[in-house]
């Protein structure tokens, strides 16, 4: 154990598995003490279980560090308020938030009901708002605070059959800006991070279904050809430094970056800016962007998925 985070009260949500977990681990291991928070549900949100959180709780402790447990909702608002409350009555407030908590309900855009889809984008966004409005309260009194938000590629080139997982990672981008910019003066920081393919229940979950799409020998099945039967998922311990880091004093200076972990490289994505532009006097005719855009700004740009 080293003492990065000494002191410090951590929240982070969806750890009873997986990344966040891997995450809890980490934090405590550099002397956060840590509201294991986690609903315990299926990988499609239903159901609830105790048992999850209060495992990782057990193996906190069982390192060395301290620990409880949270069970609440992180999609509710209410509920999310108690989330962040277990840290301020165990611990006397919270200085750190990871809003690591998801779902998945894969489907076809042109078959996506309306339940599945707010399903999802209420817990991963809606679920980041509402923790992180309850923690920036107390932050903002302590003037400190960390809040790391894990998102995902598929919010910044698409997914195949998670429109509603990628909306929502997507948005997620959106606010890790915005809170970036109203928390900062506050001494509070807002970074997102994206797990490169990490071997967890939702990446399994993924890969299960690209199989079977491989097995049907569905052409149309675009999961089939997506790379997802050909990585080697990394561990979710490689991923939980980089979000630990972000937390400390030394990356004080750190806020509205994205980054992305593949395993152990670390990266830092440039924000999205203009790579190509045109200019006239006056508008433009379609006759003249006719001519001249394939030329310019859609010159060598690829269909990510042509007619079948
Ligand atoms: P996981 O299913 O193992 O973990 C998600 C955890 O969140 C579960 O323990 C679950 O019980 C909990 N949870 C779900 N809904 C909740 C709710 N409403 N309230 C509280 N807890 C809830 O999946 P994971 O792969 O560890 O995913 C963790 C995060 O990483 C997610 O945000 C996911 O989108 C993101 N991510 C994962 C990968 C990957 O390859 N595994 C890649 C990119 C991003």
């Amino acid at each position: 154990m080293s003492s990065y985070l000494e002191g410090k009260a951590a929240v982070v949500t969806g750890a009873g598995g997986g990344i966040g977990r891997a995450i809890a681990l980490a934090l405590a291991a550099e002397g956060a003490k840590v509201v294991v928070n986690d609903l315990g549900g299926g990988l499609d949100g239903s159901g609830a279980s105790n048992a999850p959180a209060d495992a990782v709780v057990e193996e906190i402790a069982e390192a060395g560090g301290t620990a409880v447990a949270n069970y609440d909702d992180v999609s509710r608002f209410d509920a999310a308020g108690r989330i962040i409350q277990t840290s301020v009555d165990a611990f006397g407030g919270i200085d750190i938030l990871v809003n690591n908590a998801g779902i998945s309900r894969p489907g076809w855009f042109y078959e996506m009901e309306e339940e599945d889809f707010d399903a999802v984008v209420n817990v991963h966004l809606k679920g980041t708002f509402n923790c992180s409005r309850h923690a920036c309260g107390p932050m903002m009194e302590r003037r400190w605070g960390r809040i790391v938000n894990i998102s995902s590629g598929a919010g910044i080139i698409g997914s195949v059959e998670r429109v509603s997982y990628a909306a929502a990672k997507a948005g997620i981008f959106g606010m890790t800006n915005t809170m970036s910019r109203d928390l900062g003066p506050f001494g509070i920081t807002v970074n997102a991070v994206c797990p490169g393919p990490t071997d967890t229940r939702m990446l399994q979950n993924s890969i299960r279904r690209a199989k079977e799409a491989e097995a049907r020998g569905d052409p149309s099945s675009a999961l089939a050809g997506s790379g997802l039967l050909r990585v080697r998922p990394y561990d979710p311990e490689d991923l939980a430094p980089l979000v630990a880091h972000l937390c400390t004093e030394a990356a004080g200076n750190v806020n509205g970056q994205v980054f992305h972990s593949s395993g152990s490289e670390f990266g830092w994505f440039q924000p999205l800016h203009v790579a190509r532009a045109i200019y006239t006097n006056g508008r433009w005719s379609q006759d003249e962007l006719a001519h001249i855009m394939p030329r310019s700004l859609t010159r060598g740009l690829q269909n990510p998925a042509p007619p079948a």
